[in-house]
């Protein structure tokens, strides 16, 4: 039984820019070894409508899951939505205001006795065949949807971590968990040989396509191995 692939892809210009880290890829990347998913591929893509659509495409064809994060706040360079409709109503669908999606944000205000600007109202809207996902932390509710063709399931959560981490929680690990399957991670530290010594040792098990994969990494004179079973 091989494991669920789930592609992990970062959206923001401030995380291409340098100017926040990327905590979010890897927070995920950990959770989803640690439910006997594999992570396949990570992407990071500014707020650029075309190009998120053409990554969430190409990384739909090769794996089972997709996690977006980011670019579902209220203001005009959040266009996970518009991106994520292009993928999953094509390019000439507009997207639906949802009525969840009002009440969460009515409620939300409400409940800090604030008007709700009326821009907000953007965080209602979906693609017509995508389900929102509620965000009890936050304004932006979530999206899940399927591409038109292939099998592959995509989730978009808020950017920020205190919303997105209990969303991972609720909404993608039943769907990616696999109970028959489970990825082991270890590493083992070497010192004093070189990294192409270590890889010579080593020889063919570090062949591509192997099973368990076996890795080398060079830091401050210290070559580790790095193995994962599936
Ligand atoms: P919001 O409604 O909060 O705007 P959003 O989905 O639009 O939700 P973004 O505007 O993309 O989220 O990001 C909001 C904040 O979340 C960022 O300023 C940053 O602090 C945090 N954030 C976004 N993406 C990441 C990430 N990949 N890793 C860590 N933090 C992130």
């Amino acid at each position: 039984m091989s494991a669920v692939r789930v592609a992990i892809l970062s959206v923001g210009d401030e995380l291409v820019l340098g100017q926040i880290e990327d905590t979010n890829a890897s927070w995920l990347a950990r959770a989803l070894r640690g439910g006997g998913a594999l992570p396949g591929e990570r992407r990071t893509i500014g707020d650029d409508r075309a190009t998120l659509a053409r990554a969430m495409r190409e990384l739909a064809a090769n794996h089972t899951a997709i996690i977006v994060t980011g670019g579902l706040g209220p203001t005009l360079d959040g266009l996970t939505r518009e991106a994520l409709c292009d993928l999953v109503d094509g390019a000439d669908a507009a997207l639906v205001e949802d009525p969840a999606g009002v009440a969460h944000l009515a409620r939300w205000f409400e409940a800090r006795g604030r008007p709700m600007p009326s821009s907000n109202l953007r965080q209602a809207l979906r693609p017509p065949s995508a389900r929102l996902l509620a965000n009890p932390h936050g304004t932006a509710t979530g999206l899940q949807a399927s591409p038109i063709e292939g099998s592959c399931e995509v989730f978009c959560l808020p950017g920020p971590p205190n919303e997105m981490r209990p969303m991972f929680e609720s909404f993608v690990v039943p769907a990616v968990r696999s109970a028959d399957s489970v990825v082991a991670t270890a590493a083992l530290h070497t010192i004093g040989l070189g990294e192409s010594s270590v890889g010579e040792l080593l020889g063919e098990l570090m062949a591509r396509g192997r099973e368990p994969s076996v890795g080398t990494t060079a830091s401050d004179g210290i070559v580790s191995i790095r193995l994962r079973a599936t």
